[in-house]
């Protein structure tokens, strides 16, 4: 612990966010980096409490608490508060391999079990390692590294969303030669046509690949395993075959309506906004556009903010986000303990972007839809909600509808953000690999492996719809069990 009495003399910092006038003009990044001595301040605030419950990754009745990837958090803040910038990274990096990512996007589970946030703010450790992440593109830290082992064994990964990235590059640094298939034109999974740019700028994931592909890893692009690329080619020419092709099936709406123009999966829409802005004019033709319209967001998730701070930018005239569920408490409720993740209403940038330009909060809660309508021409005009009321009904929490709380909202872009619900089936059935109870890959217990033994499965393929961190953890994790398996 760098200073024993840091937790007494600093207040929790976090960095600022540009202003919502400003930052609502572009998809530029919000969030702005701490500066060096504030940074240096807020390490100082860590106890190295003795049992550090931050860096657990491990389960406290029946939930996982602390960073799922186990960095060495104290540390780490013991090594920044000491001014050693370089050896922080460096232990940062043993444990992660792409801090860029988690400093940007990652809820920061790490934080919600943090003990100084049992009776205080907790540590901001998410700003710390973006702090570092700087740092280290400020030093030339963040260079490719090729491994001078090579084993001779060829492993092929299928998807490059975070699970994918992670798993290509363990092995090619424990030696494999690693090719990644991916369907889209340019590799990151949800990481480049999913998360916004406003909070993942695409150059920070094109200089990761770039950084990989100088490492030695390939990438075949347009490249769909099992529609123009056949499985018998992998299954052919590589000794184990690692699958990442995440929890993409999105879970649709089913009202009258539904198939009307203009309501579309929220990730479509939000990789459009991307594709619209990082190819050039011309090689790109926009397919949604929420300026002047009238805007609902079903879902108020992550995504659905994600879908609200988009349309704000493209300069929707109003948005709504409905929610099914109540609101949630400001503070932990009983039965959600420190150093459980809290359980709070969390009220996000495209929220306050929101409260900002249109003067309310967009989120109606225990509110759903109960139709979608449409002109003449088959475009959507028009959403029916109606508010709910949960009740136990056969010892299960049903929504049942209440009568006269019926509203018809104008709607000319409806966009569901209602989740996914589990990994395409395309790969499953043509290797016909076993599936667990909610469709994702099985696999046997931690070791990542299929029912065939030369397939392995990661990320929200294997656990289903997940988080950044979670999927890193796991192709990082697979990688160490696809070496094992194939060198000893
Ligand atoms: C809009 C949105 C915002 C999110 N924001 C956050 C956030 O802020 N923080 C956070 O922690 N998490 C966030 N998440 C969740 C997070 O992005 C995912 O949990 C994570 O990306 C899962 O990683 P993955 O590698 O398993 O899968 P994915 O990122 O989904 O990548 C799978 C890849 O496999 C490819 N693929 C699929 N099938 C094939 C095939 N047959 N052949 C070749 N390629 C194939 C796909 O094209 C894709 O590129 C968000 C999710 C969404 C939808
Ligand atoms: S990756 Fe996420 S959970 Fe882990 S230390 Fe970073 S912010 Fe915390």
């Amino acid at each position: 612990m760098g200073k024993p009495t840091g937790f007494l003399e600093y207040q929790r910092v976090e960095s600022n966010n540009r202003s919502v006038a400003d930052r609502t003009r572009d998809y530029l990044e919000f969030h702005q980096e701490l500066s060096l001595e504030t940074t240096r301040q807020q390490a100082a605030r860590c106890m190295d409490c003795g049992v550090s419950f931050c860096h657990a990754a491990t389960m406290v009745e029946g939930e996982s608490i602390g960073c799922p990837l186990a960095n060495v958090i104290p540390e780490i803040n013991d090594l920044v508060y000491r001014g050693i910038y370089t050896a922080a990274y460096q232990r940062l990096r043993m444990t992660h391999p792409f801090p860029e990512f988690t400093s940007r996007v990652c809820p920061a589970l790490c934080e919600g079990s943090c003990t100084l946030g049992e009776h205080e703010m907790p540590v901001t450790i998410k700003e710390i390692e973006r702090f570092l992440d700087g740092y280290a593109v400020d030093n030339e830290l963040l260079v490719a590294k090729t491994s001078a082992r090579r084993s001779g064994k060829k492993v092929a990964v299928v998807g490059s969303g975070p699970a994918g990235l992670a798993c290509a590059y363990e092995l090619n640094q424990l030696g494999e030669e690693v090719t990644v298939f991916e369907r889209a034109d340019r590799a990151g999974g949800l990481l480049m046509y999913g998360i916004p740019n406003m909070k993942l700028d695409k150059t920070i994931v094109q200089r990761r690949i770039d950084i990989m592909q100088q490492e030695g890893v390939h990438f075949e692009f347009n490249a769909e395993v099992g529609v123009n690329v056949p499985l018998s080619r992998l299954q052919s020419e590589f000794d184990a075959i690692v699958l990442c092709g995440g929890a993409t099936k999105p879970r649709n709406i089913s009202v009258p309506g539904s198939d009307l123009s203009g309501v579309v999966p929220a990730v479509d829409y939000l990789s459009d906004a991307t594709r619209q802005l990082i190819h050039d004019q011309g090689e790109y033709s926009a397919k949604f556009d929420a300026q002047g319209k009238h805007v609902v967001v079903i879902g108020g998730g992550d995504t659905g903010t994600d879908c609200v701070a988009t349309a704000i930018r493209q300069g929707a005239a109003s948005v709504v986000q409905l929610e099914i569920m109540p609101e949630a408490a400001l503070q932990r409720q009983p039965g959600n303990p420190w150093p459980l993740w809290p359980r709070v209403k969390k009220t996000d940038y495209g929220q306050l972007e929101a409260l900002e330009i249109f003067g309310g909060d967009p989120r109606e809660y225990l509110t759903t839809v109960e139709e979608i309508t449409g002109d003449d021409s088959g475009k959507v005009c028009a959403v029916n909600t109606v508010r709910v009321d949960w009740q136990k009904i056969d010892n299960r929490m049903t929504p049942v509808p209440v009568t006269g709380s019926e509203q018809t909202r104008p709607a000319d872009l409806v966009l569901v953000a209602m989740g996914f619900i589990g990994p395409e089936p395309t790969l499953l059935d043509t290797l016909g690999l076993d599936a667990d109870a909610r469709g994702n890959i099985q696999t046997i217990a931690s070791s990542y492996q299929t029912s065939r033994s030369t397939v392995f499965s990661a990320g929200d393929m294997r656990r289903g719809q997940s988080l950044v961190v979670w999927a890193i953890m796991e192709g990082r994790d697979a990688a160490q069990q696809v070496h094992t398996f194939l060198v000893g």
